[in-house]
């Protein structure tokens, strides 16, 4: 049977079984989470085939797969949804119509092959019809270029990421051997530049952020965190007593990122199911289940801008390590919460958070986020939270954020920077506390560490963040 004619077939078929043009090309279908992470899974499968079938490539063939993929550009490929269609079915018989005509034309039906593989929705499915259709010297081709694509996409990530203004880079870095003898390595950040004592390196703003709960509604911003003056006037959302802005900017960002969806209406509105995140958090004072609410709704807002970002913040938190959340009678209920706040906005968002991927993303909050002080009384009494935090602040904490670049600083008992929240909201500036050399790593305290022995260090780091310090000071006091 010819490719199209299976392709056409498999079409038909998968259309039925929920995966195929017919979603694919429905645009609302593409900001559904669950239908996206269907998509990468299939990727991760014909990526997997694609690997393996790349290292059976000869000198010859690498250097057609080179050759290959140097000819094809970005804008080689159409945007609408119904010519990617088009396109995809004429790249497939083009690609047929080459390989019959003998070996001199399998590199231009292998490029025909790959370019209709790229705008395909179910790639896995497709190079499983390529593998029984066309030539093997062809279909090695043609996984070698998907694989080498795929890599250089993989590469790229850190050389867009940090951006360069922020003057950091991630770099791997040996991190002792596995029990096995096998070589561990850790990212951390880089100074790009030199920098006296006291200097700012970069500032960012996190992802998302969260109030302690206890001073939700009062006189901090559900937004920025900031503590709004009393001589200051508050900005209350429309709907709810709990979320007060510092400003109308703040109230706007917070709207469409995340409280227009996750806003608990008040008592007047019904809705008792809505409410029960939130009350969630007011109750156990845990941060982590809504601020995971917070990042999925700000995720499809992300989506929806059409930014023309190459990553998404998916793709930035994907990346970051992250504790082994083992699953609990707690995290079943804080899952069912979290589907039931979102339920009704986020289409397939309840296949989408699988127990899985809800343990592992709440590892990477916890093991991410930074505590945030933003209060103007250093004195002010709270209770301790339940979350631990990175922070190595006396005063109390006012909630916490997600940073996409700062999560990537190691701890060190003797760090050479420091988190300030200069702007007294959530916004992070990274300070030296000494002299840094230009390639030097940068560090900064996870755990409050002065009043410690190095044993107690030790352990408390290993208990929280899963690392036998190896800072200069635990090293010398061994
Ligand atoms: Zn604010
Ligand atoms: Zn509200
Ligand atoms: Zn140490």
């Amino acid at each position: 049977m010819k490719t199209t004619t299976i392709v056409a077939a498999t079409v038909g078929v998968l259309t039925v079984a929920t995966i195929g043009y017919a979603m694919y090309f429905d645009s609302k279908r593409r900001n559904d989470p669950e239908f996206r992470r269907k998509l990468k899974k299939e990727r991760k499968r014909a990526q997997k085939l694609a690997n393996d079938e790349a290292k059976k490539l000869s000198n010859h063939s690498a250097q057609t797969v080179d050759e290959a993929l140097a000819s094809i550009k970005d804008d080689d490929f159409p945007t609408s949804m119904e010519d990617r269609e088009k396109f995809c079915m004429e790249q497939l018989s083009a690609g047929e119509a080459l390989f019959t005509q003998g070996p001199q034309h399998f590199g231009e039906a292998a490029i025909c092959f790959y370019k209709a593989l790229k705008v395909y929705p179910a790639p896995a499915e497709l190079v499983m019809v390529y593998q029984k259709t066309i030539p093997p010297e062809v279909f090695t081709v043609v996984m070698g270029m998907l694989s080498k694509d795929v890599h250089s996409k993989q590469e790229k990530y850190y050389t867009v990421f940090p951006p360069k203004e922020m003057n950091v880079k991630v770099e791997e870095k040996p991190e002792g051997v596995t029990a096995e003898g096998q070589k561990v390595v850790r990212r951390g950040l880089i100074a790009t530049k030199a920098f006296a004592a006291g200097q700012t390196i970069y500032t960012e703003v996190p992802v998302i952020s969260s109030l302690e709960p206890s001073l939700e509604g009062k006189d901090f911003c559900h937004y920025c965190l900031k503590q709004i003056a009393t001589k200051d006037s508050k900005v209350p959302c429309s709907k709810c007593t709990r979320a007060v802005f510092c400003s109308e900017g703040c109230k706007t960002s917070a709207g469409q990122e995340f409280h227009d969806i996750l806003c608990a209406k008040d008592a007047d509105d019904v809705d008792v199911s809505e409410q029960s995140l939130h009350e969630y958090t007011k109750e156990t004072r845990k941060l982590v289940p809504e601020m995971l609410a917070k990042f999925l709704v700000k995720m499809v807002y992300e989506e929806s801008q059409n930014s023309g970002a190459e990553y998404n913040s998916f793709d930035h938190m994907e990346r970051l390590r992250y504790l082994d959340v083992p699953a609990g009678p707690d995290e079943k209920k804080e899952m069912d919460l979290l589907k039931v706040a979102l339920g009704s906005n986020i289409p397939g968002i309840d296949e989408f958070i699988t127990e899985e991927r809800y343990l592992v993303m709440k590892g990477r909050l916890l093991y991410n986020l930074y505590g945030i002080s933003t209060s103007s009384d250093v004195q002010r009494e709270m209770k301790i939270l339940p979350e631990k935090f990175r922070s190595v602040r006396d005063g109390p904490i006012t909630g916490a954020g997600f940073y996409k670049v700062t999560s990537y600083l190691m701890h060190s008992c003797e760090p050479n920077a420091k988190l300030v929240f200069s702007k007294h909201d959530h916004e992070v500036s990274i300070v030296t506390t000494r002299e840094v050399k230009a390639g030097e790593e940068l560090y900064v305290g996870y755990i409050k560490s002065e009043n410690l022995s190095t044993e107690e260090r030790r352990l408390e780091l290993f208990t929280r963040y899963r690392f036998q310090c190896m800072c200069p000071l635990c090293e010398t006091t061994d």
